[in-house]
């Protein structure tokens, strides 16, 4: 069995970023999972929510509702708080992500980059941080041995990749995206990950921005590879799952 992990930091990355390569890989017959630290509680766009409470709930189902429409296996909102994840304590955040990987068991891992993708979120630069550390972390037996003692084993995944883009976006902070190493074909999937998107109807306003740099993406969702399980030099995939084996 394939199993691809996503790991997010607001509900409605997991559309915009990942939503064509999510359902690539679904069609494929991969089992896809979503992980999404925050519930956006910090959002600008509020849809009359009274406390962040209520807008935490109301974006916690906008996202089982994306995630419908990326046919994604399952996925999960934590419980960390939005646009403070730069505030947080590393360890424990590593350590529930540590926990999850080796609960899913993922051969292929995706997450932003360190800069923070092309918005250049804070939250997103953490994510990236957390995410890449547990990769490592869940594959050794000395990290997190409390987890082992409770019954899951070390996982070993065997890629990791953080998003990337041909463009950036001016209106935000500058950013040097990493550079592209695979670009999966997710053309067909277009709409259904616009579709997505605007399940998160708490964040309507943006639709129009939102869709028109989802068009301008356009058919191709790149990466960059930032880690591999054995040494290996840069090549070009289209395959995010190229030359890895299931178990
Ligand atoms: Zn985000």
């Amino acid at each position: 069995m394939l199993r691809l992990l996503c790991v997010t930091a607001h509900p409605d990355d997991e559309a915009g970023g990942f939503g064509g390569t999510l359902l690539h890989y679904a069609r494929k017959g991969v089992e896809t999972h979503v992980l999404c630290l925050t519930p956006g509680q910090a959002a600008t766009n509020r849809a009359g929510a009274k406390n962040d409470d209520e807008l935490a709930a109301m974006r916690r189902r906008e996202f089982a509702a994306a995630c419908k429409i990326l046919n994604v296996t399952h996925g999960e909102v934590m419980d960390y708080p939005d646009a403070r994840l730069y505030r947080i304590d590393f360890y424990t955040a590593v350590e529930d992500l540590t926990r999850r990987m080796r609960s899913i068991r993922p051969q292929v891992v995706i997450t932003m980059g360190p800069e923070g993708s092309i918005t250049a979120h804070p939250d997103h630069s953490m994510v990236s941080l957390f995410a890449t550390m547990a990769f490592h972390w869940a594959a050794r037996n000395n990290r997190f041995p409390e987890q082992l003692k409770q019954g899951l084993d070390v996982h070993k995944a065997q890629k990791l990749y953080y998003t990337s883009a041909t463009f950036t976006i001016p209106e935000r902070p500058p950013v040097f995206l990493p550079p592209i190493t695979a670009s999966v074909d997710a053309g067909e999937f277009l709409e259904a990950k616009i579709a997505a998107f605007k399940a998160h109807t708490s964040q309507t306003p943006l639709f129009a921005a939102v869709e028109a740099t989802l068009r301008k993406r356009g058919a191709k969702e790149h990466f960059h590879l930032a880690a591999a399980a054995t040494p290996r030099t840069v090549e070009q995939e289209t395959d995010l799952f190229a030359g890895v084996a299931a178990d």
